[in-house]
């Protein structure tokens, strides 16, 4: 029932269908129990000497017609339940997809690319099966049953019937006790079996790094030890599963030995005739497969019920950020003002932000520098509204940014992220991610900014080269300037580079960086960086520390003031000297 209730969507706007199944289903299995009369009819008729040949061909030609109405019967309802059963597959996995599309970080740190993929197959066939074969099974041994029971009971004794069906209780009770531990075993299964994908992912995405390190046995070992696992549980589940089949095998046959064993009695005594007898113990063979058929429908609707409550629990995790009904729309961002912002990531066990105050203005260029770990990245992510915030900390033109949606937020945003995300695509496909419709000179011009023209040149294919997943084709610092490309494509009013120049070497680093400069006029860049050269010409640098920042103004002031800034300076132009004096001497 609860399974019904989680698919209620579904099964409101298919009821017709299912009706209409549900009535074809059960006019096949009425043809089914008049054959069985049929029968046992001429059988007596045969014994009386009351069969003439127009009888008997009158008996086999309604035999015939029936068994085409049948067959016909058996295909349209096969057709619309197997079809609703592939629909809802589909539905559940883009209801599935794109409840991921919106979801925001701390939902994939939650939920690992493995389970997620365990839901997206296994769980969803679980599902649509329970929708397909699950009905048809219930179907045909509600139908199935009643209408032999009550043919039984008008056509020949209802002494006999209730003898040989006193077993069936039995049935009941063992399917019950089966099916929930089936249940039980069959939901360990699944989560072993989202533990083994996540292994395949990680070890293939990180293979190269596996080789190097050569761990390939290791990871061998290791992935022996997930798949046995996966094994066990799922022998576990078949083993339950086994004991379905002797279960019932062992109950039809005892109903089998009474249905025989006291109708010959009933015979003997003439309270039935023989032919009676025959069609009775057809309509007895006619009762294992519904019997077959609950058993496995009980088995369905538990692994059903087992990923539909998968499915649901994922489906109902919302996202931490939410659009607010009555949202600001700030076409053209202007003033960007964070006020006392400290921030904690969900999964964080220390604030990453700690009041940060901070104003950036229309065309303003900010560097943000600091050791590893000191919150630059964090503080950049801010402005993509991917982590809740206390309220009124993050202004833009004095709007809370939880004012403003979320994908008017993003749509003035051209972000580098430090980690390079490329798609499996080609190159071009990439670059216009943002901007599909882009014109072959736009192209030109962003891998012009970005330095790419001569490294595609280079490739056989040029722009319709294939990254490969992460973009394994590619040098870091290619992949790097691909993301650059992306962002400046859609020249946006605000453009986020985080560490997004590291693999280039310092000098096309300053070119690119010259003229990314040269083309934002009017518009704002924040770079966070390692290499201060890469900011000195900033209006505006921060020094973080632990989340803080320790130090601010211009390249000027900083140098002046002799901290961190100027220290780091120093020291970074110092080895640059010493690099490039080493290099004269080669
Ligand atoms: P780097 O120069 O190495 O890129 P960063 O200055 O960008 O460093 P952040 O990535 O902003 O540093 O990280 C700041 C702090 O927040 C670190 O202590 C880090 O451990 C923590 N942190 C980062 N991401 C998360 C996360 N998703 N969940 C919890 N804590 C995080
Ligand atoms: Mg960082």
């Amino acid at each position: 029932m609860s399974f019904i209730l989680k698919l209620g969507w579904f099964f409101r706007k298919r009821w017709l269908y299912y009706v209409f199944t549900v009535v074809l289903m059960s006019s096949t299995s009425f043809l089914n129990s008049v054959a069985p009369r049929l029968v046992g009819d001429a059988i007596d008729k045969m014994k009386g000497g009351l069969l003439t040949e127009a009888l008997l061909m009158q008996t086999v030609g309604l035999l015939f017609g029936i068994a085409i109405l049948m067959y016909l019967f058996f295909y349209v309802w096969n057709n619309l339940l197997f079809g609703s059963a592939a629909l809802l597959d589909k539905q559940l996995r883009d209801r599935l997809f794109g409840h991921w599309t919106r979801m925001t970080p701390s939902f994939f740190q939650r939920n690992r690319s493995g389970e997620l993929m365990a839901l997206a197959s296994n769980d969803i066939q679980a599902v649509s099966n329970t929708a397909g074969f699950g009905v048809l099974t219930l179907v045909n041994t509600v139908v199935i049953t009643s209408v032999v029971m009550v043919s039984m009971i008008v056509f020949v004794s209802f002494k006999l019937m209730i003898a040989a069906l006193l077993p069936l209780p039995l049935l009941a009770l063992a399917i019950s006790r089966l099916g929930k531990s089936l249940r039980n075993r069959f939901i360990v299964a699944q989560e072993s079996f989202g533990q083994m994908n996540d292994h395949v992912l990680e070890s293939i995405s990180g293979m190269r790094v596996i080789r190097s390190y050569v761990q390939e046995e290791k990871d061998m070992d290791a992935f022996e030890r997930v798949t046995g696992d996966v094994m066990d549980k799922n022998i576990k589940v078949a083993f339950v599963n086994a004991l379905f089949q002797p279960a019932i095998s062992i109950i039809v046959g005892v109903s089998f030995a009474i249905g025989i064993g006291y109708g010959s009695f009933l015979v003997f005594y003439n309270e039935i005739s023989l032919g009676q007898l025959v069609t009775f113990n057809i309509y007895l063979g006619l009762l294992i497969w519904p019997m077959i058929a609950f058993g496995e429908f009980i088995n369905i609707l538990q692994r059903g019920n087992a990923s539909i409550n998968r499915i649901q629990d994922n489906l109902e995790q919302r996202q931490e950020v939410s659009d607010t009904e009555k949202a600001v729309e700030i076409v053209h961002p202007g003033l960007i003002e964070f006020k006392g912002l400290t921030f904690r990531y969900p999964e964080g066990s220390a604030d990453s932000l700690k009041d940060l105050t901070l104003t950036i203005r229309r065309g303003e260029t900010l560097g943000i520098v600091g050791r590893t770990g000191s919150g630059k990245s964090t503080l950049l992510k801010q402005l993509l509204r991917q982590y809740p915030i206390s309220e009124r900390s993050l202004l833009i033109d004095g709007v809370p940014i939880e004012n403003i949606s979320i994908d008017n937020v993003r749509s003035w945003i051209g972000y580098v992220p430090q980690e390079h995300l490329l798609q499996s695509r080609t190159i071009r496909e990439n670059i216009a991610l943002g901007k599909p419709e882009a014109t072959a000179e736009e192209l030109t011009n962003v891998l012009d900014l970005a330095f790419l023209k001569q490294d595609i040149e280079q490739m056989d294919q040029g722009l319709s080269t294939i990254v490969g997943e992460n973009g394994v084709a590619l040098s870091g610092g290619q992949k790097q300037r691909v993301g650059i490309a992306r962002a400046l494509l859609t020249n946006p009013d605000i453009l986020i580079l985080d560490d997004a120049l590291s693999a280039v070497d310092a000098r096309t680093e300053h070119a690119i960086l010259e003229q990314i400069r040269r083309t934002r006029e009017g518009r704002t860049t924040l770079i966070a960086t390692h290499r201060l050269t890469a900011v000195a010409h900033a209006q505006q640098i921060i020094v973080l520390e632990t989340g803080r920042i320790i130090e601010s103004g211009t390249h000027e002031q900083l140098m002046q003031l002799g901290g961190w800034y100027c220290l780091q300076y120093n020291r970074q132009k110092l080895e640059q000297a010493l690099l490039t004096d080493e290099k004269e001497e080669l």
